[in-house]
């Protein structure tokens, strides 16, 4: 079978439909693989920071499309993007925030080599954590902060409205740093 290249508009129309009904007002993580017609086949819980899928899973059932919640308004994580990566069969990978998705689709040649995706993410993290810090005198407090989160294996609690933009700011732009780069189609659409 030819690897198709893309979900069909019907299968869009559903996968978003099941989104709004599985992830909105969670108070925790959870993951939602899809088959290529927009059908659900699987669901994982996971906590406030993180949810996991075993890789027996995705290896068995192929799942054209992921989504998940973060219970803040981010976009991709490195973790997410990375995830991705791994799978060939993966045609999108999706984020479902406080009040918009975020659309990463897989790049016409293929996802690229998930360690040279590693470092670029991380140093597009640095990069866009050194623009905030030119406008943002917080910013070398969050970024400590962040580094120790990221230590610990989890997303940082951001507990108010600054920093929680300024959380927001850099994974949008780390995420469409890595759209431009590897051409991987980036769309980011308010929540109904
Ligand atoms: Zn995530």
């Amino acid at each position: 079978m030819v690897h198709p290249q893309a979900l069909t508009p019907l299968a869009l129309q559903r996968i978003a439909r099941t989104e709004v009904e599985l992830l909105r007002g969670l108070d925790h993580e959870r993951w939602l693989l899809f088959d290529l017609d927009g059908n659900l086949l699987y669901t994982a819980e996971g906590d406030r920071y993180q949810v996991a899928i075993p890789g027996a899973v995705l290896r068995r059932l192929r799942p054209a499309a992921f989504s998940h919640n973060h219970l803040w308004e981010l976009a991709h994580s490195e973790g997410d993007i990375v995830t991705a990566t791994h799978e060939d069969f993966l045609l999108e990978t999706r984020v479902v925030g406080a009040a918009h998705r975020y659309r990463l689709a897989r790049p016409k040649t293929g996802w690229p080599d998930p360690l040279e995706v590693e470092d670029f993410l991380r140093d597009a993290w640095i990069e866009e954590w050194a623009m905030l810090e030119d406008g943002d005198p917080a910013a070398s407090r969050l970024l400590r902060r962040r580094l120790l989160e990221q230590a610990r294996g989890c997303y940082a609690d951001p507990t108010d409205q600054r920093e929680e933009i300024a959380w927001a700011t850099c994974y949008l732009g780390r995420v469409e740093q890595f759209s431009s780069v590897f051409e991987a189609p980036f769309v980011v659409e308010p929540l109904p």
